[in-house]
């Protein structure tokens, strides 16, 4: 797609540090890292978010983050890894070219750190499921 800077990644318009390519993925250092050794997971085709993506891509696309997370947990010596992937803008997605977010956490880091909410009651919660089951395809 001629808009994309990760489509322009791989046209070679736009210098990236890879760490891993196969026919289908690709994976890059994260230019911000939320910790050093944040690396992006991505599929070559363009797709626009996770629900574009072919099904038949999940076990490739497990297995290499089964690899990658191991060797960014070994390199940077984490103690634990968040898998990151937003969808839409109000998720936080920047980049319209889904992509899966590699971040290894160190204790006490203070990274990703979010406030639980609560229902206001059961019935609630379950009024909420319920509407969450029927609009499931
Ligand atoms: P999103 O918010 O869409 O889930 O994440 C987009 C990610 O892409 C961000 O973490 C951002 O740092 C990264 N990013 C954006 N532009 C570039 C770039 O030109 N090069 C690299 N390596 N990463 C980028
Ligand atoms: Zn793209």
């Amino acid at each position: 797609m001629a808009d994309c800077i990760f489509c322009a990644m791989q046209r070679g318009e736009i210098p990236f540090v890879e760490v891993f390519s196969n026919n289908n993925l690709f994976a890059f250092m994260d230019i911000g890292p939320l910790n050093h050794g944040h690396i992006l997971i991505v599929p070559k085709k363009h797709y626009a978010n996770m629900f574009e993506v072919p099904v038949e891509l999940g076990g490739e696309l497990l297995e290499t983050m089964q690899a990658l997370g191991r060797g960014v947990m070994e390199a940077t010596g984490a103690g634990g890894l968040n898998v990151v992937q937003n969808n839409f803008a109000p998720s936080g997605q920047a980049v319209f070219h889904v992509h899966w977010h590699l971040i290894p956490r160190f204790e006490g880091d203070g990274l990703l750190k979010w406030t639980p909410g609560k229902y206001d009651s059961n019935e609630q919660m379950q009024a909420l499921a319920e509407l969450i089951r029927k609009a499931v395809k």
